[in-house]
């Protein structure tokens, strides 16, 4: 079978780096600026960045309706850090003018870990990685303050939900594609695989 193509939300934020991990993972990754790039992948990743940045960006390349209709459908996304936030159905506390995607029925505090300096790694279990826990690279990171019901937290750090998964929805306070260690991006791409397959993982 052919690999999954896995577009990276290519509006702000450290897009290469998941197109790096993404290929290291066994995807054919590349960046969507356009809805007619969004509409040819099979999955997708939104990045770390400023998450108000990437909002307005993507109302204004026309990409904020279709990116909502696709993940409604069912079309696997992973979020980190300003992705997560991305992902939340609800901001505590939005910029003004910030919009999300959606897709998670979880409430995010932006900033909630602290400021740029205080940034910080720690070792994070993950379900549903099988191994050692994953090296969490925290920048000014958001945590979740409570999840819905049809959600899974699949990681906590300091008693904070770290990470989230619903449905085809994943996403992560952290940043993996920033440590070399790739087992998050394979869980991604065997998600985009498995919906290809029309199953779920
Ligand atoms: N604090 C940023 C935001 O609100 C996220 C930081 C990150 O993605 N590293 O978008």
């Amino acid at each position: 079978m052919t690999a999954p193509v896995i577009g990276v939300l290519a509006l702000q934020g450290d897009v290469r780096e998941h197109l790096t991990a993404l290929a290291a993972a066994a995807a054919e990754a590349g960046p969507v600026r356009r809805p007619e790039e969004l509409a040819e992948v099979d999955g997708l990743v939104i990045p770390g960045g400023e998450s108000t940045t990437i909002s307005k960006l993507a109302v204004l390349f026309g990409l904020m309706e279709p990116l909502r209709a696709r993940v409604r459908a069912g079309m696997p996304v992973y979020g980190t850090c300003a992705g997560m936030i991305m992902l939340a159905d609800k901001i505590l506390d939005p910029r003004s003018g910030q919009e999300t995607v959606g897709g998670i029925d979880m409430i995010v505090r932006r900033n909630a870990f602290g400021r740029q300096n205080e940034s910080f790694e720690a070792a994070v279990e993950v379900k549903g990685v099988p191994g050692e826990p994953v090296e969490g690279v925290f920048i000014r990171a958001p945590w979740v303050e409570s999840v819905g019901a049809s959600a899974e937290v699949l990681a906590e750090h300091g008693g904070h939900i770290v990470a989230v998964r619903q449905g085809n929805a994943l996403a992560t306070s952290f940043h993996p594609e920033l440590t070399g260690d790739h087992r998050v991006h394979r869980l991604f791409t065997d998600m985009v695989r498995a919906y290809r397959r029309g199953e779920s993982l």
